[in-house]
């Protein structure tokens, strides 16, 4: 995954690549490095573990010299330690390399180098591109870079300095981001634009098989046979939000807050009288939705959650047969598309490499892709047809919160749409949705403020060791991704179960010491879930039921019992959703996790 920066000017080497990094640290945060030439010598400075050991060392011994790379890291190949951190040497320390991707074919290559003498120090398969780099290198550091991209397979960005020319970067991008930063006397580079916005608006983004020469005074573009390309300058009008944790001990616990403000602001965006307005990204027109015979959604992780509510929230309003598939799993498999599908990718960071694969699978087959992505300008929207952006504001916390809710809610929308375009709802029913939708910016306030109640009812639990978490209907991929936020943030095992599956194997695993969250609101499927539910109470369990204001029964079978607001059932999980993050949130706070970075994990999956 992995963040790159690079700089070529006058200002202190250390500050640029720094704050760059401090950028990027949402993509990889086991461990990190930085390098730069002076008097002809390579200087770099590599630790493990976060980035402020990186700081640290910056402040006691800094670098020096008007160029450098950087990197942080999300370790694929070898331990996170200060040998596997890049930036990654040759064997005789001139030339620099920081890599973001999987270099597939590192093992032959090692061998074949190995053989030649080089001297291997770390486990990473990044190494080898600094040897391959040495090993061709005959005067021309492009040329040489250009030689051994050929040679690699998997994904990669890289961006190599040698101490032989040392007025430059050359930087290289096939299917992991890179983006050009141009200012005056200076010029950078970077995985994402928000690491170059301190210095830039200017920018070009890269695209895969390009390479990039950055001098202080000229930047050149490159084809993969090092032919002189023209690349399109873009002017970044957005500005990056100033983001702070306020008064809040972390950003996850932000963000959770900030859910009331997202909806609102997208029904603000979205919704006009009667009218949709999906965004100046989405260019379908309505004749070509009209006709879709089918949807294929494909994400992963807590995207894949939002995909699996899309897929009951267009059946049911559009009567649009759709399937959801993870994104890995998708892009292997070998898919049937008849008649006239779209595709759809969702994705917080927009970078999402498997997600991004499925549409480059789907767009080489010519089928239409819509993708709902949070990040602008990223590489999903840029290669998709149309995009609808979830407009959340830039989401810190590694476990996904907003985007989430914003998710489904745009999902909700462009079910409605569709089924006005297929004529499966009738304009009373739809206006009727319309208004539903714009209650619920005040019913996640009022959940919010039963935080207080649902962190006691944590504290009572957080020392749960297996938890499960069950749902039905449009609620069955809520249990899934309640159980995700709790694993992912408090290290403690959870599954999420569709409630009428128990009976059929995970009740064995029921006692007294496994917790189940049940999500019960009044539904179409309340009565079974209620079924359900005292099924496992009869073997023991303890149960935390997430049921409708006013009801009296969940209170007799339930243990705790946290309450949302009525709601249309197939809106429920956008408010299901706030008190099962809250209730992931405290356990691992209150077990002192680090909740924003939480281990072996990073904001932006970009190796496959
Ligand atoms: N595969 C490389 C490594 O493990 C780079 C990983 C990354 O993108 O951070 O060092």
């Amino acid at each position: 995954m992995c963040g790159i920066v690079g700089y070529v000017g006058n200002k202190d080497i250390n500050s640029v690549l720094m704050a760059g990094l401090w950028k990027l640290e949402y993509r990889g945060y086991d461990s990190s490095g930085v390098a730069s030439i002076v008097n002809g010598d390579l200087e770099v400075r590599k630790v493990k573990g976060r980035l402020m050991n990186l700081q640290e060392i910056l402040a006691d011994k800094p670098l020096s010299g008007n160029l450098g790379i950087g990197h942080t890291r999300w370790a694929t190949h070898g331990e996170p330690s200060e040998q596997n951190a890049h930036p990654q040497v040759d064997c005789k320390n001139e030339i620099a390399i920081v890599h973001n991707g999987i270099i597939e074919n590192y093992y032959s290559l090692k061998e074949e180098l190995i053989k030649k003498k080089h001297v291997f120090r770390s486990d990473t398969d990044t190494e080898v591109i600094a040897h391959l780099v040495e090993e061709n290198y005959n005067g021309d550091l492009k040329e040489s870079v250009l030689k051994t991209v050929s040679r690699l397979k998997g994904s990669f960005a890289i961006a190599v300095i040698s101490v032989s020319e040392p007025d430059k970067i050359v930087a290289y991008r096939f299917g992991s981001p890179l983006i050009v930063g141009l200012g005056k006397d200076e010029n950078l580079l970077a995985s994402d634009i928000s690491a170059l916005m301190d210095h830039t608006r200017r920018v070009v983004i890269m695209s895969d098989g390009e390479m990039v020469v950055l001098k202080r005074e000229e930047v050149k573009f490159y084809d993969k046979d090092g032919k002189n390309i023209e690349k399109e300058e873009k002017k970044i009008k957005w500005s990056p939000a100033t983001i702070q944790k306020g008064k809040f001990p972390h950003y996850m616990l932000k963000e959770i807050h900030e859910q009331k403000d997202i909806i609102q602001k997208n029904v603000n965006l979205r919704i006009k009288g009667s009218e949709f307005d999906f965004g100046e990204n989405f260019h379908f027109s309505p004749q070509e939705l009209a006709h879709l015979s089918h949807i294929v959604i494909q994400a992963c992780g807590t995207s894949w959650h939002a995909g699996y509510i899309g897929k009951y929230l267009f059946e049911d309003f559009a009567r649009v047969r759709t399937e959801v598939d993870i994104s890995s799993e998708f892009r292997y498999r070998n898919p049937v598309f008849d008649g006239e599908p779209l595709v759809m990718a969702i994705s917080q960071s927009g970078e999402t490499a498997d997600t991004l694969a499925g549409i480059r699978e789907a767009k080489a087959k010519f089928l239409k892709v819509l993708s709902l992505v949070n990040v602008r300008e990223s590489t999903i929207s840029r290669e998709s047809d149309s995009t609808i952006y979830l407009n959340a504001g830039s989401e810190i916390g590694v476990a996904s919160t907003k985007a989430y809710t914003s998710q489904i809610f745009q999902l909700y929308l462009f079910a409605l749409y569709l089924s006005r375009l297929k004529w499966a709802l009738g304009s009373s029913e739809i206006e009727e949705k319309i208004k539903e939708v714009k209650g619920i910016p005040e019913k996640i306030e009022r959940i919010l403020k039963e935080a207080v109640k649902i962190k006691k009812i944590a504290k009572k639990y957080k020392d749960g060791k297996d938890f499960m978490f069950i749902g039905r209907g449009i609620n069955y991929p809520s249990a899934l991704e309640g159980a995700l936020k709790l694993k992912e943030i408090s290290y403690i095992h959870a599954t999420g179960y569709p409630a009428g599956e128990m009976k059929h194997g995970p009740i064995a695993l029921i006692s007294k010491d496994s917790p189940v969250v049940a999500i019960a609101p009044q539904s179409s499927v309340y009565e079974k879930m209620l079924n359900n539910i005292e099924e496992l109470k009869s073997r023991g369990a303890k149960v935390i039921i997430i049921g409708s204001e006013g009801d009296k029964r969940i209170k007799e079978i339930g243990d705790d019992i946290i309450y949302i607001p009525l709601c249309e059932e197939n809106l429920s999980p956008i408010l299901v959703a706030i008190p099962l993050q809250l209730f992931a949130y405290y356990i691992a706070a209150l077990n002192g996790r680090d909740v924003d970075r939480p281990r072996n994990l990073a904001k932006s999956v970009t190796v496959e």
